[in-house]
């Protein structure tokens, strides 16, 4: 759609300012107020109609465009703790000791999907494009949170399609799925003593934490070895000589397929409550949230992958690559070289001098799982949904670092950001003028999607603190 190439062109400086205006203002899960605010002004400003979220404040869905097709573009904001990071420069040096920083490129995921939204508009206002056009405001992706509660709350209910991307250091679909997960909290509660002058009478909450953490490790060897189960302990007690009367260990459970997760849930919970009774105290489990692992769509990442190729990767300034390099210098050799061997396995490579991937990678990675998990995957399991990711950083470079911090604020993100926002846009145009489509991701969608059933149905809002 020419529209829509105009409208990117023409508002690019404007998408760039917006994107460096929510880099500067960094801001934590379902904290992001400023971020979302500045997103919504700009949908509003383009006749998007805005609805908020219950219990979500930063949470918001804006829509354009009348009847079907519903094509829903999903974008984040969200910022990291402890990765606040001055812009421009190849060191590591926070502007603000212990602040927030965009570590995972969430000011352009959250820019380019509004700007592809609004850009969809602007094509069905000239070009008599029919349909609806919604952006997903999605705070607190890190956390695991936003998708999920807009999911419990049926705000994906009449939608046929959803369409994403995630900035990263290559161009291509993101075809592999991610970990269902489960976060939970258990807190034991014992009695206090005088640790010399009267254990007895002590009933320690931290041995019941350190009995739970052995029991988890001995339930290591027989989950799925794909499976992960990682803790922290969030309480310890106060003193060595108070027998702590209160404790609490912080767990995540992550598996390929949501019912394995709840089936190691189930069984560590048995572990808590093992745990419990060995020590004398009781127990309380929280769950904080849990999230399904992604289905990526074919039919629609096949259309994603066309765009890709047809619109082409963006090149790269030589000051865009100075800067890539010196970043990527900071990085260990052997990461740098293993994301090179994939990358050659693609038949791709860097261009000369260069550490900015300039070309789209063939689709491939159906059927295998990353080791992360992210909340798109409960859109994915209610709707149709693919995602790509772009070249927004240097190769090599970690997910949730400085170094990201620093691309994602610079000209070499705002390049991949852009070429996300064309891309998407140009694809809900396309599903838009052909139903025909819709009804092939939907087929697929049917045929391998598992009934939803929302892994937080039991909790009464989003986590608070
Ligand atoms: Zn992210």
């Amino acid at each position: 759609m020419a529209s829509v190439e105009a409208y990117l062109e023409t508002h690019r400086r404007m998408l760039t300012d917006l994107s460096d205006r929510i880099w500067s203002t960094p801001e934590t899960g379902l904290l992001e107020k400023e971020s979302s605010q500045a997103l919504r002004d700009l949908l509003a400003s383009e006749g998007f109609a805005l609805q908020g979220v219950e219990s979500m404040p930063t949470a918001f869905v804006a829509s354009f465009g009348h009847g079907s097709p519903v094509i829903a573009l999903l974008g984040e904001y969200d910022a990291l703790p402890g990765l606040s990071q001055a812009p421009g420069i190849a060191e590591a040096r926070p502007l603000i000791e212990g602040g927030a920083g965009h570590g995972c490129g969430h000011n352009l995921l959250g820019t380019a999907a509004a700007a592809a939204a609004v850009a969809v508009a602007q094509a069905m206002r000239e070009g008599g494009l029919r349909g609806t056009v919604r952006f997903y405001g999605c705070p607190a992706e890190e956390t695991l949170v936003g998708k999920v509660f807009m999911a419990k709350a049926g705000l994906f209910d009449d939608v046929d399609c959803a369409l994403t991307w995630h900035p990263g250091t290559t161009n291509s679909v993101w075809a592999t799925s991610t970990q269902a997960m489960n976060s939970l909290r258990v807190r034991f509660r014992g009695t206090a003593a005088h640790a010399a002058a009267n254990p007895e009478d002590g009933r320690s909450a931290l041995d019941a934490v350190e009995l739970m953490d052995v029991g988890a490790n001995f339930l290591r060897e027989h989950v799925p070895s794909n499976a992960r189960i990682h803790y922290v302990i969030t309480d310890g007690g106060d003193a060595p000589n108070v027998v702590p009367a209160h404790a609490e260990v912080w767990y995540y459970v992550r598996a390929p397929r949501r019912v394995e997760v709840e089936a190691i849930s189930r069984r560590l919970l048995d572990v808590a409550q093992g745990a419990a009774l060995m020590a004398g105290v009781t127990h309380e489990v929280k769950l904080v949230t849990g999230c399904y692992d992604t289905l990526p769509n074919r039919t629609l990442g096949d259309l994603l992958q066309q765009q890709m190729e047809t619109l082409g990767a963006p090149k790269y300034s030589g000051a865009e690559h100075d800067l890539a390099r010196a970043l990527q210098a900071t990085v260990p050799a052997d990461a740098v070289e293993r994301e090179l061997r994939r990358l050659r396995r693609h038949g791709l490579s860097l261009p000369p001098e260069g550490s900015l991937v300039e070309a789209v990678a063939p689709s491939s990675g159906y059927g295998e799982w990353d080791s992360g998990s992210t909340d798109v995957g409960d859109v994915s399991h209610l709707v149709p949904t693919a995602q790509i990711t772009t070249v927004t950083a240097p190769l090599g470079t970690p997910g949730h670092s400085w170094q990201n911090v620093v691309a994602a604020g610079s000209a070499i993100g705002h390049r991949g950001m852009l070429y996300a926002a064309h891309v998407l846009a140009q694809a809900t145009c396309t599903l838009c003028e052909h139903p025909d489509l819709i009804e092939k991701a939907k087929e697929e969608f049917r045929q391998e999607a598992e009934p939803y059933i929302s892994p937080v149905r039991d909790l009464p809002g989003p986590p608070r603190g």
